[in-house]
């Protein structure tokens, strides 16, 4: 008995050690300031249930993927977008806007704007809603400052900064900008969208706009409502 005893705490030590190392030298300060609380969980946990990993023991040597939030890892985000603005791509006169992956669904739409009228969209937006400076929009409009205007040839708006999707909302229901349906493999003429908004619903709302085909090109948030369940 004391000899499992012994096993079990120097292979408590072993793990503690192991992890403290990931701890100190792969994770970062955006790790710390995101998951601070589940890094904290993972670390006492492994600490006392460590001879579970013998199970997996690809867990023993290289730990890191402990701490890794299986869903949605706003460190990550935080930091890739740190990393654009301090080395912002080239922006010229003609943007394109591939959303990609939306909020729930796979959009299919391809739109191509024209940079002054994005800035002017952007900055009316910025006027009325000064916090935007430290969102996406704040990078975005960085980015159009140091645009250079004496290229008109198409680069591309990094879709790591999701809240274009909203300029590309304004900018489209404004009829501005050009539309592409990659499924139907063709231009859309932009008075054709076909708006499928949804509001007053529980939980997300969104503005969706689709080609004359029903197919998804642009889907954005407007709204979250909450609903409180009467207690019976
Ligand atoms: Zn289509």
């Amino acid at each position: 008995m004391a000899i499992l005893c012994d096993v079990y705490l120097l292979g408590m030590l072993a793990v503690s050690l192991r992890l403290l190392y990931v701890m100190l030298f792969n994770l970062d300060r955006y790790d710390y300031r995101y998951n601070r609380v589940d890094i904290a969980v993972v670390f006492i946990l492994s600490n006392v249930l460590w001879p579970l990993f013998l199970r997996k023991p690809r867990l023993l040597f290289s730990p890191e993927d402990l701490f890794k939030p299986e869903f949605f890892d706003m460190a990550a985000i935080t930091r890739n977008k740190d990393k654009l603005f301090e080395n912002v791509p080239l922006c010229t006169n003609t943007i394109l806007y591939r959303q990609g992956i939306g909020r729930c669904s796979t959009t299919y739409g391809e739109f191509v704007f024209d940079a002054d009228d994005v800035e002017e969209v952007l900055n009316n937006k910025l006027v009325k809603n000064k916090h935007l400076y430290s969102n996406d929009e704040g990078a975005i409009a960085f980015w159009l400052n140091r645009r250079d205007k004496s290229n008109n040839t198409v680069c591309e708006a990094p879709r790591l900064w999701s809240r274009f999707s909203l300029l590309a909302d304004e900018l489209l229901r404004a009829g501005m900008g050009s539309v592409r349906c990659v499924e139907c493999e063709m231009s859309i003429d932009i008075k054709t969208l076909v708006k499928n908004d949804t509001s007053g619903n529980p939980g997300w709302n969104f503005n969706k706009l689709e080609c004359p085909n029903k197919h998804l090109l642009l889907e954005v948030e407007t709204m979250h409502i909450l609903m409180r369940k009467d207690s019976e």
